[in-house]
């Protein structure tokens, strides 16, 4: 029987539907905060923890 791996879950407190990976180091960024920009977009902005840089993306709700 074979043991197949599952994915860790993220310890975030946000449900993260999207795996970023740093645009720097290729890290996986975590989701830390989501900002309503109007009734069409949210802006997610994700945080590296290997090299601590943010990137921010505009999200379609
Ligand atoms: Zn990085």
């Amino acid at each position: 029987m074979l043991n197949i791996p599952r994915p860790t879950p993220t310890c975030t407190r946000f449900q993260t539907t999207i795996e970023m990976p740093c645009m720097k180091c290729g890290e996986h960024m975590r989701l830390v905060l989501i900002e309503p920009q109007d009734s069409c977009f949210n802006l997610l902005t994700y945080r590296c923890g290997a090299c601590a840089s943010d990137e921010s993306f505009l999200k379609a709700i």
